[in-house]
């Protein structure tokens, strides 16, 4: 059986989190969670870098730093997790989705603007598997119109847009490090990236349940009490030792996923005379390789193509539901514009698996199986 995802692990994790619970200290902003802070300053070039216990709740802390109020709009692409949308709808917020590029499956920049109201108050650019979205025309446009950019880099960490890190472009980025991503902070985590130096002060707060215990114990302030509104943003320090063991290892675990990926696209290429259509990576973007996708020729042939690998033992999955379609997206939402890409090429994408060592005779398994597919 080859599993869809393996969770990353390079070696010294155990030792980390064995360190971690005997310092004493395992509750949030222990010693490796300022290891990784410091990491995280350094390579992003960040104001401030904060853990989270999740994306999830980096995302929603966004919501809350930009104070986003009931009936205001934010717009982002409906191919995407439900986290995206809903830590804006938490705060009462409206979401407004415009369709995404065929190519890259990131929002089309070219349909945000049409989509801003009065109401709108933010853009959150989503880089789909780490490729990123055209964040000069996204920047352009907020800065026109007076909106905040929270950039939804959960799949991003490593990628970068014309030489810029995924998640340090807008007002506010975050990462996710749940098991499925390209680090892992020992299974659940996320970064929240503050780029607007005007952020960072309340985001401790915010993290810290409403409290300015953070200034508290660097002696700024004497008394530690409740400020703000706020919730337990902070992990466990034990899930902070599991990242910065992968934060030391970042560079090999990226180069061992480029590789993969680069062995599948080379295998596949021929696949695109039969219709297939493969991952596209504009010449000013790095990914990550976060993911390998494939855009079958419709949704019967991904039908057939999924029951294919699951007969050989191999997870392949498709992946978002457009969000507009949903339950919940109907009560939440709207859809600015035509869906013209969005519905019909989520449902043509699978994705196949793609995991830190997973090795050449796995790949090549997989690249068998789904050759036989398409009979060659
Ligand atoms: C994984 C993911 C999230 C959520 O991350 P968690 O850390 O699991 O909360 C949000 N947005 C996108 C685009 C994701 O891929």
């Amino acid at each position: 059986m080859i599993f869809f995802n393996v969770p990353a692990y390079t070696g010294k994790e155990d030792a980390y989190m064995l360190e971690a619970v005997r310092s004493g200290k395992i509750s949030g902003d222990g010693l490796f969670t300022k290891k990784c802070h410091e990491w995280f300053e350094r390579e992003l070039g960040c104001a401030k870098a904060l853990l989270t216990t999740s994306c999830t709740h980096a995302l929603e802390m966004a919501a809350m730093l930009i104070e986003i109020q009931p009936g205001d709009e934010v717009i982002m692409p409906s191919y995407t997790f439900v986290s995206t949308a809903n830590a804006f709808v938490l705060r009462g917020a409206k979401i407004v989705f415009v369709d995404v590029r065929p190519d890259t499956l990131n929002i089309d920049e070219t349909k945000i603007e049409a989509a801003i109201t009065d109401k709108t108050k933010a853009i959150v650019p989503v880089h789909y598997a780490g490729v990123g979205c055209e964040m000069d025309t996204i920047m352009a446009i907020a800065e026109r119109h007076g909106l905040y950019v929270i950039e939804d880099a959960a799949q991003g960490m490593q990628a970068t847009y014309k030489g810029r890190a995924l998640g340090t472009i807008g007002h506010i980025g975050t990462y996710s490090f749940h098991e499925t991503k390209n680090y892992t902070a020992g299974g659940e985590g996320g970064l929240l990236i503050i780029n607007d130096e005007r952020f960072a002060e309340r985001a401790e707060v915010i993290r810290e349940k409403g409290t300015n215990r953070s200034q508290f114990f660097r002696g700024m302030v004497d008394k530690y009490t409740w400020v703000d509104i706020g919730s337990s943003y902070l992990p466990a320090d034990i899930n902070a030792a599991y990242l910065y063991a992968q934060l030391e290892s970042a560079d090999a675990v990226n180069a061992d996923r480029l590789a993969s990926w680069r062995h599948y696209y080379d295998a596949f290429a021929a696949l695109e005379k039969k219709g297939i259509d493969l991952p596209a990576i504009p010449a000013h973007c790095e990914h990550n390789a976060h993911m390998f996708y494939l855009k079958c020729t419709s949704f019967e042939e991904r039908t057939a193509f999924l029951e294919h690998c699951k007969t050989e033992e191999i997870l392949a999955v498709f992946h978002y539901i457009p969000l507009h379609a949903s339950p919940a997206g109907k009560r939440f939402s709207r859809f600015h514009g035509e869906d013209r890409f969005t519905t019909v090429e989520s449902e043509r994408l699978v994705r196949l698996p793609l995991y830190y060592g997973m090795g050449e005779a796995t790949r090549q398994r997989v690249i068998d199986v789904v050759t036989s597919f398409y009979g060659d």
